[in-house]
């Protein structure tokens, strides 16, 4: 060690979070009709945030009746231009909050703020922006001369990217004229609640954004709701599943952003360092609960010990710990059920006779956490080649020539991403061609953009979220 970092915490007292919050129904906090509440905890420390209410049938009622009556009333006919005022409105109060939101993110979720405050915030205003843009020029967009509203959207998104999955369905929703209903994860649902106060901010009319809190049932009791015309889902592949059994055969419309196991290919030519970068990244990125991360490296043959060796020497320096810490690296495990779930994953791999290296760091006494690790001498035939670990843990797999590499990463059932890292842009396009996935990013990984369409392949879902393809979930 040459020399150490001084704690450069972010304050919590930028933000100002109550002790128990209600439902957000028609512009309004409520109370839920049953007595049920539940508790949000930092994953950091374990220490209790705040109560929520848990929403039950009955409630979800009242909120989607309220989102009727707005777009029946109010935001199915209003034009365009008059849309894009609130939603340009929403972006920039965000914008305006944005290191209080950011805080409360981190806090709620365990992500280090430097993610939160770098790369969540940004492109959740990003996402209003952009669809505010669109808003008053949806008959230019390619979906006939005078495309209309479904009208009511009923939402549910996990908490990985509480405020940015929020932004990435209730944006395009409201740009195209939907009212919604969305339902948080269970242990995030702090940020919802705040965007709520920025919905009473901008004045946005009341009943156009409704959030119901509550666990799966309450997600359940939406989806199934016969006032809903659209569900839009972001979580795992067998909730998905799930929910597309439910509305086969009704009218309602469905898109999916389910799970992933995403490859990430490094040929020899690549540039090495800046390969290893996007390695980490692609994996460790929000303690590799994405759904679209690198989870398992496929590197040629020829430099795998260079990688690998040069992979370890960047994983030890890697800093985890205390979330606010400007300077950390990889923070919380979101939740201890999450935990459980990875630690059950790597004990499969152990069993299954691959090889663990973890990187060499002290782990806070309280809240959830997992060394940033790696398993090499995986085979295809590993779950933990095969299953999406969604946690801080990477899969190295070989092979030796571009077809073995095409083979391997598209042998999941998966299709959400792949990154490939090669010096030669001819092979980087052939590659592209070859990988069954919504998103192929070259030599680089985890990059967003409110303008580029992002969706799965096979298991990881259907519909696209995010640019001009993103309004045709939301448009008859
Ligand atoms: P999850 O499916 O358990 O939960 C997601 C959301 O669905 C939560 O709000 C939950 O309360 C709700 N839910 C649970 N059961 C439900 C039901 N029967 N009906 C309706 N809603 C229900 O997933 P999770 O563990 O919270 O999230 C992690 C998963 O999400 C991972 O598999 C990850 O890959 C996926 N994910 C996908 C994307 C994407 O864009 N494709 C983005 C983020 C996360």
């Amino acid at each position: 060690m040459v020399f150490d970092y001084a704690p450069a915490p972010e304050s919590r007292s930028v933000v100002d979070l109550r002790s128990s919050y209600g439902l957000f129904i028609d512009g309004a906090f409520v109370d839920a009709t049953g007595p049920d509440r539940m508790k949000t905890v930092n994953p950091a420390t374990e220490e209790v945030l705040a109560e929520v209410g848990v929403a039950d049938a009955a409630d979800v009622d009242r909120a989607v009746a309220a989102a009727r009556r707005a777009h029946t009333a109010v935001w199915g006919a209003m034009p365009g231009r008059e849309r894009a005022k609130y939603l340009y409105r929403i972006a920039r109060i965000v914008q305006e909050r944005a290191r209080e939101l950011a805080v409360a993110e981190s806090l709620d979720n365990g992500k280090p703020i430097r993610e939160s405050r770098d790369v969540d915030l940004p492109l959740a205003a990003a996402w209003f922006f952009h669809y505010a843009g669109w808003a008053d020029k949806l008959e230019h967009a390619g979906f006939g001369p005078d495309p209309q509203p479904l009208g009511v959207a009923g939402q549910v998104i996990p908490w990985n990217f509480p405020l940015l999955m929020l932004a990435w369905k209730i944006a395009p929703a409201l740009a195209c004229g939907n009212t919604v209903v969305l339902k948080p994860a269970e242990t995030t649902p702090l940020t919802a609640l705040l965007f709520a106060e920025i919905c009473q901010q901008a004045d946005l009319p009341p009943g156009v954004v409704n959030i119901v809190t509550g666990p799966g049932a309450t997600g359940q009791a939406l989806v199934e709701h016969a006032g809903v015309d659209k569900v839009a889902f972001t979580g795992s592949t067998a909730v998905g599943r799930q929910i597309a059994r439910t509305l086969a055969g009704t009218s309602k419309r469905l898109t999916l952003e389910l799970g992933g196991k995403a490859a990430n290919v490094v040929f020899e030519d690549a540039p090495l360092d800046q390969a290893v970068e996007g390695i980490v990244n692609g994996i460790f990125f929000n303690q590799g609960h994405v759904c679209c991360a690198g989870s398992r490296l496929l590197v040629q043959e020829s430099v795998h010990d260079d990688v690998l060796e040069r992979l370890k020497r960047r994983m030890a320096e890697l800093r985890v710990g205390d979330p606010l810490d400007k300077n950390t690296d990889v923070g919380a495990i979101n939740s201890a059920a999450q935990l459980a779930r990875i630690r059950e994953l790597s004990a499969a791999g152990d069993a299954e006779g691959a090889e663990r290296w973890s990187a060499p760091c002290a782990l806070p006494d309280h809240g959830f956490w997992f060394a940033p690790t790696l398993f090499t001498g995986v085979t295809q035939a590993h779950r933990i080649a095969r299953e999406e670990i969604f946690g801080p843990v990477l899969s190295v797999l070989t092979f030796r020539t571009p077809a073995e590499a095409v083979a391997k990463a598209n042998n999941t059932p998966y299709g959400l991403s792949a990154g490939v890292w090669s010096e030669k842009g001819s092979r980087i396009l052939w590659m592209a061609a070859q990988l069954r996935a919504g998103v192929v990013w070259a030599n680089t990984f985890n990059v967003f953009d409110p303008a580029s369409p992002f969706g799965g392949y096979k298991e990881s879902g259907y519909g696209r979220e995010g640019g001009r393809h993103g309004l045709e979930g939301y448009l008859r």
